[in-house]
This record gives C-alpha cells, sequence and structure tokens, in this order.
C-alpha cells in the first residue's frame, strides 16, 4: 500500500510557538532553526499550509495572531488558511482543520531540539522537514 501523497495536494497544519518560534508567548520568540526555510518550501512544491495555533486577538493582550500571520507574511510563508481548512465544508462540519500532516511541538513523537538561548525545546525542522518530504512525492 502507498501512503505518500502529493504536494500540490497536501494540507500542512503548522502550531507557531514553539514550533515556527520560542516559546516566548505572548512575545514573538526567537526564530526557530529551519522552520521558514521549509515552510518556504513546502510552498515551493505547492503544499497548502495552515496556521494551526492556540493565539487569538485578544483585546487586553493585544493582535497575537495577527501578530503570528504578519510575522509568517514577513518571512514570505504564504498561508492557505488560519485555524482553518476552507476546503472541509463540502464532507464534514468538525471544527477541526484537516491537514495530511500536523507538526507541532507538544505533538508526541515530535522530534525537539533545545537551541542554546531558547526558553523551552523547539522543533526539529531537520527530522520534521526531511519526513514530510519522504512522505511526499
Ligand atoms: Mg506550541
Amino acid at each position: 500500500m502507498n501512503f505518500k501523497r502529493e504536494f500540490f495536494s497536501m494540507f500542512i497544519c503548522v502550531d507557531f510557538d514553539g514550533t515556527i518560534v520560542d516559546h516566548a508567548y505572548p512575545q514573538i520568540g526567537k526564530p526557530v532553526p529551519y522552520a521558514i526555510e521549509w515552510l518556504q518550501r513546502f510552498n515551493n512544491h505547492g503544499a497548502d499550509i495552515i496556521l494551526f495555533t492556540m493565539r487569538s486577538d485578544i483585546k487586553k493582550q493585544g493582535l497575537l495572531l495577527t501578530e503570528a500571520v504578519n510575522y509568517l507574511q514577513n518571512n514570505n510563508v504564504v498561508l492557505y488558511g488560519v485555524n482553518e481548512n476552507k476546503s472541509q465544508s463540502s464532507w464534514t462540519k468538525s471544527p477541526k482543520a484537516f491537514g495530511d500532516f500536523y507538526i507541532d511541538d507538544s505533538a508526541v513523537g515530535c522530534p525537539l531540539i533545545h537551541p542554546k538561548g531558547f526558553i523551552r525545546p523547539c522543533v526539529d525542522w531537520k527530522k520534521v522537514g526531511k519526513y514530510i518530504e519522504s512522505a511526499s512525492r
């Protein structure tokens, strides 16, 4: 059986804090090594990236979600969606955004690294990026 998926029809849901930047919530932490590079690479392969984060725009705290979206835009990462996959409305009413892959530092089994100066461990993109690429064609 072949579980390989086509990059151009692939949805990749990506967490923000601890995955794309170090945990400094509500601030934007240091860039996680190779996160942006891999997201741009997925973009170039035609994959659809969905930001999948607990951040939201809160009156008292500020536009925390918007800041994350802007961070990705400023780093030339194109988002297909933010906490939602518009394409799934025809086959489900589930509020969970559909993804072929979910990249999240809190996910069980997600490879982590702890770069010097980082507050908490973060996603090991060298492993995660290669894994997704190897599961694609
Ligand atoms: Mg996280």
